[in-house]
């Protein structure tokens, strides 16, 4: 081969190989009420950028179906019919209204999507809120078991008059576990999407976790831990996202589904498992049952962790979160993380 042709092949050879790979990330406000973050080790920019756009369609086709702040949405429409008949409900809604419901199960009730029969008259940014008198009439009406789903005709019918369910608490760890998926099908291994206080990472970073550092209830620029995560979903809840004070009482956005109140037994929850519809599923439920109920129930749960801050500012660890009984994964040494690790997007507060 003469030196021009070897210097011609070296040349379309690098040509044909990446352009330049690189980590590419895009935040996009204002879906579902909150701010999506996704981020993507990427051999190809354009590809990369178009693997986003996806990402966000994603988003705004379950904002476009999910939200009750929409009135076209299925789950408007939902709201608007299921007590007075059956109505038919695409195959997406009506296994995500299963998955709920499973959770209400795992979490003895403390998850509930019908919260929103109470919880619909709650406007934390106009500071309104119900009086004892209007909870204690709409109180009957929320139950997860008022939700009947039936699978031969993918229809869904309220037992009661009243009834609402809002997917709120589980739509966005949802809508990560798309993003992801998604990511996936196109070849990305290495990854993250985070929508509010819901995320989920693939991959490391070159070789490193990615960390999360979970803040500070009352100071929201301090980090009170921080953990190495590879291949898992986070969801942390807490106190300080959506909420007013008034008589030196917090209301905020987690309802407790027996009382109707701002549930307030620990001042944020931090839940980690494999997806993100599971992490959102777990996350209120501290709220509601307490520090120790509700490590009683993710310790039950072999492949969930949990960090819990109560409200005296104690910080619980779950099993596998003790020294000396830490998975490999989570093993490495914090201070051995990049600086600039991800910590999640600070949620939008409204
Ligand atoms: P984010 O919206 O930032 O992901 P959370 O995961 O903590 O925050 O979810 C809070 C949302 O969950 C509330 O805004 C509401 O829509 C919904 N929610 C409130 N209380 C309950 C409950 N007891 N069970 C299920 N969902 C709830
Ligand atoms: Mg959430």
């Amino acid at each position: 081969m003469s030196r021009a042709s070897s210097a011609l092949l070296l040349m379309s050879m690098l040509a044909a190989a990446p352009a330049h790979a690189q980590w590419l990330s895009r935040t996009v406000d204002g879906i579902m009420g909150t701010r999506i973050y996704v981020e993507i080790w990427a051999d190809d920019q354009a590809k990369g950028e178009a693997a986003i756009d996806a990402v966000m369609d994603e988003m705004r086709h379950i904002d476009d179906t999910m939200s009750t702040y929409k009135p076209s949405s299925e789950v408007s429409r939902v709201n608007a019919l299921a007590a007075r008949q059956p109505v038919p409900i695409s195959l997406e809604l009506f296994k995500l209204l299963g998955t709920a419901l499973e959770y209400s199960r795992i979490t003895e009730g403390a998850f509930d999507i019908t919260y929103a029969s109470v919880g619909y008259m709650y406007d934390f940014r106009e500071h309104k809120k119900p009086t004892e008198s209007q909870i204690e009439a709409a109180l009957p009406a929320v139950s997860f078991r008022h939700v009947l789903l039936d699978a031969r005709t993918h229809s869904v019918r309220f037992s009661q008059p009243g009834v609402r369910i809002d997917l709120g608490g589980i739509a966005k760890g949802y809508s990560v576990d798309r993003g992801i998926e998604i990511l996936q099908a196109r070849g990305y291994t290495h990854a993250l999407v985070n929508a509010g206080g819901d995320s989920r990472v693939i991959g490391d970073r070159f070789g490193r976790p990615w960390v999360v550092g979970i803040r500070h209830p009352d100071h929201p620029d301090q980090v009170i831990t921080r953990i190495p995560l590879v291949d898992s979903a986070f969801s942390t809840s807490g106190d300080y996202e959506r909420y007013f004070d008034e008589g030196g009482v917090r209301y905020h956005h987690i309802i407790d589904p027996h009382t109707g109140h701002s549930a307030s037994k620990v001042r944020s929850a931090t839940v980690i498992a494999p997806t993100a519809t599971r992490t959102d599923g777990l996350s209120k439920t501290a709220f509601v049952l307490g520090p120790d109920e509700a490590m009683r129930i993710y310790n039950r749960l072999d492949d969930v962790d949990a960090v819990l801050v109560a409200p005296d500012g104690r910080i619980l660890y779950s099993k596998g979160l003790q020294p000396g009984d830490t998975p490999s994964a989570i093993a490495a040494p914090a201070a051995a993380a990049p600086p600039d690790a991800a910590a999640p997007a600070p949620p939008a507060v409204h």
